[in-house]
């Protein structure tokens, strides 16, 4: 699937969205009792720009994307969309479109009609309707499927309806829920790709939710990652994989090990960390949040960031398992007690161990990070 590559067929309405220690309590219907959906959280996602919350199911991402749509009301807090308060703007006239993981098209209007759906609402003038509607349906590649209905496309091209639906309204901001958790695998990234090139090239604000760590990565200006209601960390998707601020984040983008050390102080910027007799240098050390000198913290390190050899490294170990997948080699390496997980990629140009090898680890000290 491709979509075709021209200039934005409209003018450009996007604007920017401000949310403002926007907290969300709801009452559980079976116990009465309050619950913090959505606590004191501020976010701001410019004009044009594509902004991922990340985050475990339950975590608050859709109460968020709700009480900006205004289908939810903030308990606290504000919501300003192109730096205007919409607390008294309806859902309808908040100049938003949302597509969902559902698509949500009207099973009994063929194509063209779910398409033109937005601007026959919106009392647009006929010729208007005509217009854009072909338009958007020609930059979705979904000419030919005008008079078709919705079961009698494929899930990806409902997606690509429910999106051409979405823009043809010119919208001001863009909010994706979970859009394409109901594609398989392939086809999930293909779109993935195409929707991030259309939302580049309309320059739209959007806000994408997604519990997929490889989605929001590949798709965002700027990710931000929730737990239990509050945001824990945002920043670009190289920011938050190379320097997570915790061990949550650490543990949620991408695969992370963490060693037991002892926090020995700072050798100028680089901090000193003691693991199993041998001081680390790390000359990146991170945020450092907590950590105590001569207490315990830990060294985090991605899996690829870890070197085997036969004779020499920092740290010894042996090899508790081997996967070969292709691509890289997986070992999984016990440092005394603790297994630390090693990738290699590229297993031909390397020697290769196998289970019950004795091995020696160096850490690639620019990719260390110590946390508490
Ligand atoms: P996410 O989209 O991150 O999976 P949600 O924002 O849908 O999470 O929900 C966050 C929390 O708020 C969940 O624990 C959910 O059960 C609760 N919640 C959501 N909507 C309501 C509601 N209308 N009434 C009560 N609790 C709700
Ligand atoms: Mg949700």
């Amino acid at each position: 699937m491709s979509i075709v590559h021209e200039k934005p067929a409209f003018s450009k309405k996007s604007s920017g969205v401000i949310l403002k220690d926007v907290t969300k309590i709801f009452q559980q219907p079976d116990t009465g009792k309050d619950f913090v959906a959505v606590d004191h959280i501020n976010l701001e996602i410019q004009d044009g720009e594509m902004v991922t919350l990340l985050g475990p199911s339950g975590c608050g991402k859709t109460t968020t994307l709700r009480m900006i749509s205004g289908f939810e009301y903030p308990t606290s807090g504000s919501v300003l969309i192109g730096d205007r308060d919409v607390a008294n703007i309806p859902p309808n006239k908040r100049g938003i479109s949302m597509v969902f993981q559902s698509y949500a098209l009207f099973p009994h209007l063929n194509i063209w009609e779910n398409v033109a759906y937005g601007l026959r609402v919106a009392k647009a003038p006929q010729d208007e309707i005509t217009r854009r509607t072909n338009e958007v349906m020609e930059m979705m590649q979904l000419t030919g499927m005008e008079a078709r209905f919705p079961n009698q496309l494929s899930g990806g091209q409902q997606q690509r309806v429910a999106l051409a639906r979405a823009v043809v309204i010119e919208p001001s901001v863009l909010l994706f829920d979970e859009p394409l958790s109901n594609l398989d695998a392939k086809l999930r990234e293909s779109t993935r790709d195409e929707l991030r090139a259309l939302q580049k090239r309309l320059g739209i604000t959007s806000l994408y939710v997604t519990h997929d760590q490889s989605e929001a990565m590949a798709i965002s200006d700027r990710v931000v990652i929730m737990k239990d209601g509050v945001i824990r960390q945002q920043g670009s998707p190289q920011d938050i994989y190379e320097r997570p601020n915790s061990r949550f984040v650490a543990n949620f983008i991408g695969k992370a090990n963490f060693i037991d050390g002892i926090f020995r102080g700072m050798d100028g910027e680089a901090a000193l960390v003691e693991v199993g007799g041998h001081t680390f240098s790390v000359p990146v050390p991170g945020t450092m949040e907590g950590v105590e000198k001569d207490e315990s913290c830990c060294l985090t390190v991605r899996p690829e960031s870890v070197l085997l050899s036969a004779e020499e490294g920092s740290l010894p170990g042996v090899i508790s398992r081997a996967t070969y997948y292709g691509a890289k080699v997986e070992y999984e390496v016990m440092l005394g007690s603790q297994p630390i997980i090693v990738e290699v990629y590229n297993p031909q140009l390397s020697q290769r161990f196998v289970e019950g090898d004795q091995v020696h680890m160096t850490l690639i000290d620019r990719c260390v990070r110590v946390l508490k």
